[in-house]
């Protein structure tokens, strides 16, 4: 995204975006494009639709009920979707907002929420961590959305895990584990397609790190010494995966 349009508001829309395409932004939309940030007839807008690409659009027409946008040019070319698998399991809404913000803004393609034994929440609001990463892409200026995709049991994950992710690499954050740097481990998995897995607040069961612990394709890595809490644990594991193996290189 050049940097020269950093300073427009950037917006996600369903809408195809291409030469001659008007649009109509949503009822909140508009609401913050004309109440909030005050934009009118002839402000510029980045449009991002996750397919097309970013594009520059101008606003032909401005009202508290209605703006319509013309794309006026394409300004960054469709990124391809990450295929960082990120597994967790849900916190309760405030952290849960915050762990899918900042999976997004670490570049993951797929959020998993994993139902464990510990798991504080059940029913997870899918369109709300769809909001939360919506509001991360646009903020951060990704110009792909993560795959949020439905819960499931770790077990059910498990087992499943061969059928629907293939050669994927499990690196499970384990806390239990010798303390140390899981730089060397995941240097290893250069090539490898990789998922991340953090567990609750209250951490995986014994029954459950020994299931984890029994599957060919998990690796365990510690996240040094001290304690993390699940939230910090994602970022911190997220942060060393995408500088040695992922898109931070
Ligand atoms: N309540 C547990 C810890 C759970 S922390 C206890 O007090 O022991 C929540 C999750 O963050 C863990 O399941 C693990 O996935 C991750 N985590 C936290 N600290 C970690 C560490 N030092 N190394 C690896 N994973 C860690």
């Amino acid at each position: 995204m050049p940097r020269t349009h950093a300073t427009l508001p950037r917006l996600f829309v369903d809408d195809p975006l291409r030469a001659g395409a008007e649009l109509a932004l949503g009822h909140d939309q508009v609401t913050y494009l004309v109440s909030v940030l005050r934009r009118g007839t002839g402000d510029r807008v980045v449009l991002f639709n996750g397919r097309d690409g970013a594009w520059l659009c101008e606003i032909v027409e401005a009202s508290r009920k209605l703006v319509r946008l013309a794309p006026v040019a394409c300004i960054a070319a469709q990124t391809s979707q990450s295929d960082l698998w990120y597994g967790f399991a849900p916190l309760k809404t405030a952290r849960l907002d915050y762990v899918v913000q900042k999976a997004t803004e670490m570049g993951v393609g797929i959020i998993q929420p994993v139902i464990t034994r510990r798991t504080q929440v059940s029913r997870i609001k899918r369109e709300r961590m769809r909001a939360n990463a919506l509001e991360a892409a646009e903020q951060c200026e990704v110009l792909t959305l993560p795959e949020i995709r439905d819960e499931i049991g770790l077990d059910r994950l498990i087992a499943l895990w061969a059928e629907t992710e293939g050669d994927r690499v499990l690196v499970v954050a384990d806390e239990a584990a010798p303390s140390g740097s899981p730089v060397e481990a995941l240097r290893a998995l250069a090539d490898r397609r990789v998922g991340l897995l953090v567990g609750p607040e209250g951490g995986f069961d014994d029954e459950e790190r020994a299931l984890l612990m029994r599957q060919s394709f998990v690796l365990p890595v510690s996240l040094g010494p001290r304690i993390l809490r699940a939230d910090t644990a994602a970022v911190a594991a997220l942060a060393v995966m995408q500088s040695i193996i992922g898109d931070w290189r």
